[in-house]
């Protein structure tokens, strides 16, 4: 007698992202995907939770033997009440992005900041030396500044409309020690002029030119970058927003934030299963899911 294969999945099978609201997900396509290409018996869900049961839900994940969970807007920050341990770079981040559950010890992690280094690197962008602008002060920029004054930049400027939230920000750099001290400027104003002017590496965390509001950019005028910069956009709804377009058409290198996407989530394998996560297939997946939704 043949013996047919369980379809059910054992405890420390199953994986997924919180958010609220979450149906939109590009993670369980990429996720399942990957684990379809490796032969792994293992699934990935998307569990919308609004904040009254954050609480409840991460308790769930112990409950219910989930072997873990990608954390998404809104509940990146609160979640980390609910722990038992968040990493020392999560919580200078100040945001969990990936939890693991070990054993019934939720222990939560932030990939956001390291996935954004490794889709630099892939490119060939080395970050010794040049002078990066981080325009936002939010959840993002706090992994991209951060991960950014740990790589080794020369210069680095934090530029938000509201500055209290952007000199917050440089405190906790300082407070991190990273290599670099952060500059701090409000847009439009001379100092910010100034650092765009000899940037080496712009990076857009603030949702302008998101999805549906595509003709918002949180720089106006591109011609005042130099030749050799590269412009970042953190977001990936639409893969090309108008900044990444007029500095395309400017001649400067562009990356969109599908790469920070996937390496955040092939990071977050690391922590889940001991690797990290399949790249290209994960690229194709969540590049068909964003496809599939514009
Ligand atoms: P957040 O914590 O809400 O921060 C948003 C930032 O944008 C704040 O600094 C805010 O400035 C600024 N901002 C918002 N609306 C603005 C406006 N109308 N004009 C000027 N500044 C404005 O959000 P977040 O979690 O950092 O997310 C920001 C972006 O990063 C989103 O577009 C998201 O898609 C992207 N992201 C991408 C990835 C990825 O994997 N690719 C991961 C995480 C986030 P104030 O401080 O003045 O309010």
């Amino acid at each position: 007698m043949t013996q047919r294969r369980s379809t059910s999945l054992g405890p420390g099978r199953i994986l997924g992202i919180i958010g609220h609201p979450v149906a939109h997900s590009a993670s369980p396509a990429m996720h399942n995907a990957a684990f379809a290409a490796q032969g792994m018996h293992a699934m990935y869900g998307a569990f919308d939770v609004p904040p009254s049961q954050l609480e409840k839900a991460i308790a769930g994940i112990r409950t219910l033997g989930l072997l873990g969970v990608n954390v998404t807007i809104p509940h990146k920050e609160a979640v980390m009440a609910y722990l038992d341990d968040v990493a020392p770079t999560a919580r200078q981040v100040g945001a969990v992005n990936t939890i693991i559950n070990r054993g019934g010890r939720l222990i939560g992690y932030n990939t956001d900041g390291w996935g954004f280094l490794l889709s630099l690197e892939e490119r060939g962008i080395r970050l010794a030396g040049r002078s990066a602008v981080v325009l936002g002060a939010g959840g993002a920029a706090r992994a991209v500044a951060l991960h950014l004054g740990m790589a080794g930049v020369a210069r680095l400027t934090i530029i938000n409309r509201s500055r209290s939230r952007a000199e917050f920000l440089a405190a906790d750099l300082a407070r991190a020690r990273t290599p670099v001290r952060a500059d701090v400027a409000e847009p439009g104003s001379g100092e910010a002029l100034a650092a765009l002017a000899e940037a080496g590496l712009v990076v857009n965390c603030t949702p302008l030119g998101m999805d549906p509001d595509r003709e918002s950019t949180p720089l106006e005028d591109v011609s005042i970058l130099p030749g050799g910069c590269v412009v970042y956009d953190t977001i990936y709804r639409p893969l090309e927003t108008r900044l990444l377009r007029e500095a395309r058409r400017r001649g400067l290198m562009t990356i969109n934030g599908l790469a920070m996407l996937v390496h955040q989530g092939a990071c977050a394998w690391e922590y889940w299963f001991g690797r990290r996560g399949p790249v290209d297939v994960m690229r194709t997946a969540a590049m068909a899911a964003l496809e599939e939704q514009s």
